[in-house]
């Protein structure tokens, strides 16, 4: 399946300087939604170029008006959801991970300060990379205005879903391991 991340697909347009993510990095980086109109062009961009393609979507939709949109998408394709997965995990557990985390900039390969941190000798263990670098928005202050944007315009999602009969929900609070065993044996 094919990786569909709305984040990435906005930062990518970031680093290349393009109108759109010129107009969207003010935004990312205080921790608020870019517009609905952005993303659905992004999504949909990304589903016409590959007609057959299975999609796990990432961090989408994250609105109510983007699971309309994503919904009329797929009908008009006759294809469907198999399962929505929500990872439950709580507040004080995502700020303290989140604002440890950092990539290797050259692979991308994850570290987090606490529970995985980058070796003594600076290099990252997958490719020898030696930059590493942190996302502009895992701060406090953008990530209180993430998680203010999530219980505000994302959690309603949630009943929405659940209505459908398409919600599943999995404990985001074990080892990398046992989350992925719980999303393997949904997706199964
Ligand atoms: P993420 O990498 O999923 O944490 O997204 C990083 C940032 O990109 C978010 O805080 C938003 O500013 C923006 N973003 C990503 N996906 C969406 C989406 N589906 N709707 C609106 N904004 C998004």
């Amino acid at each position: 399946m094919t990786q569909l991340s709305t984040g990435d697909m906005l930062r990518e347009a970031r680093t290349s300087g393009t109108e759109m993510g010129n107009k969207v990095a003010a935004i990312m980086d205080a921790g608020e939604l870019v517009t609905d109109d952005i993303v659905i062009g992004l999504i949909e961009e990304k589903l016409e170029a590959d007609p057959n393609g299975s999609f796990i979507f990432d961090g989408f939709p994250r609105t109510l008006g983007q699971a309309d949109a994503l919904g009329a998408l797929l009908d008009r394709k006759g294809a469907k959801l198999d399962a929505v997965i929500e990872m439950q995990v709580d507040d004080d557990a995502l700020v303290s991970r989140i604002t440890a985390r950092s990539t290797c900039a050259n692979c991308g390969e994850g570290y987090n300060d606490i529970s995985k941190p980058i070796p003594a000798d600076g290099k990252c263990v997958k490719c020898g990379g030696t930059e590493f670098k942190r996302r502009a928005d895992d701060n406090e202050e953008s990530l209180r205005t993430r998680l203010m944007e999530y219980y505000k315009k994302t959690s309603p999602l949630i009943g929405y879903y659940y209505a459908k009969g398409d919600l599943q929900s999995v404990d985001g609070l074990g080892e990398i391991d046992e989350v992925k065993a719980a999303i393997a044996k949904i997706l199964d």
